[in-house]
C-alpha cells in the first residue's frame, strides 16, 4: 500500500506553472481550480489530492501536516520563516525579484522613512541588518499606491517586468532577493512517506531542470 498524499497549491501563476511539473511526476488534477469552486481537487491518482489555498497559507498547511507537500514562492517562505518545513527543491518557476521601490523624484525624509509592504518580517530584517531605522506599515495589496498618496516613502514588493512600478511613477531602488517557487515538504511526512515523496521530487526536479 502506498501512502496517501496531499499537495497544497495556490491558484494563478504558481498553479499553472506547477501543472507540467506535477504531470511529469504522473499527477494530473481532475478539476481546474480556476473554474471549480472545490477546495480539494482529486487527481488521476486516487490517493493524491490537491488543496487549493491562498499562497501565504501554503507554508502553514505544510508546517502543520495538513498537506504533505506544497509549492510556495521564496518571498512567502522568507516571510513565514520556514519552521517545520523542508525546502528541498527550487522549481525555478514564477521567478521575480523582491525589491525596495519608490518615487525617483523624492528625496528621502530625514526622519524614519515609512515602508509599506505585505512582507513585514522580511522588511524589518532587511533594514535592521543594515542598521537603518524604518517604520514598517503592513498592507494587504496595491502597495504601489502608498507612496503616491503619502502613506509611505517606499514599498517592498515583488517585481517581475517592472511595468506595474513604472505605470505608477515608481522605480526599483534596492534588490533584496531573487525569488522563485520552491517545493516544500512537511518534516514528519518526509520521514514517514519518504519513498513516495522522493520519487515525486526526483521527477519534478528533472522536469524543472534542477
Ligand atoms: P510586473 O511585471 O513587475 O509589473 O509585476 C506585476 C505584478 O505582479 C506586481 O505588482 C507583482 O506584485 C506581481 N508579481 C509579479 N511576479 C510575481 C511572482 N512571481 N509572484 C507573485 N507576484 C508576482
Amino acid at each position: 500500500m502506498t501512502a496517501a498524499l496531499t499537495i497544497a497549491l495556490s491558484k494563478g501563476r504558481i498553479f499553472k506553472e506547477t501543472l507540467p511539473l506535477l504531470a511529469a511526476a504522473g499527477i494530473v488534477p481532475v478539476d481546474d481550480p480556476e473554474t471549480s469552486r472545490k477546495l480539494i481537487l482529486d487527481t488521476d491518482q486516487p490517493d493524491i489530492k490537491l488543496v487549493i489555498i491562498r499562497a501565504t497559507d501554503v507554508p502553514t498547511y505544510v508546517q502543520y501536516g495538513a498537506a504533505d507537500l506544497g509549492v510556495a514562492g521564496k518571498d512567502v517562505l522568507l516571510e513565514h520563516g520556514g519552521e517545520g518545513l523542508y525546502e528541498p527543491l527550487d522549481l525555478r518557476i514564477a521567478r521575480c525579484r523582491l525589491m525596495v521601490a519608490g518615487r525617483p523624484d523624492r528625496p528621502p525624509r530625514l526622519s524614519r522613512p515609512r515602508i509599506a509592504t505585505k512582507f513585514v518580517n522580511i522588511t524589518r530584517r532587511y533594514f535592521a541588518d543594515r542598521g537603518r531605522q524604518v517604520e514598517v506599515i503592513k498592507l494587504y495589496g496595491s502597495m504601489e499606491l502608498a507612496p503616491l498618496v503619502g502613506l509611505a516613502d517606499y514599498i517592498v514588493d515583488v517585481v517581475d517586468t517592472g511595468s506595474t512600478l513604472k505605470a505608477n511613477g515608481l522605480m526599483p531602488l534596492e534588490h533584496i532577493a531573487d525569488i522563485s517557487s520552491r517545493l516544500i515538504v512537511n518534516k514528519a511526512a518526509m520521514k514517514m512517506k519518504h519513498a513516495r515523496i522522493k520519487a515525486i521530487m526526483n521527477r519534478m526536479a528533472a522536469a524543472a531542470g534542477a
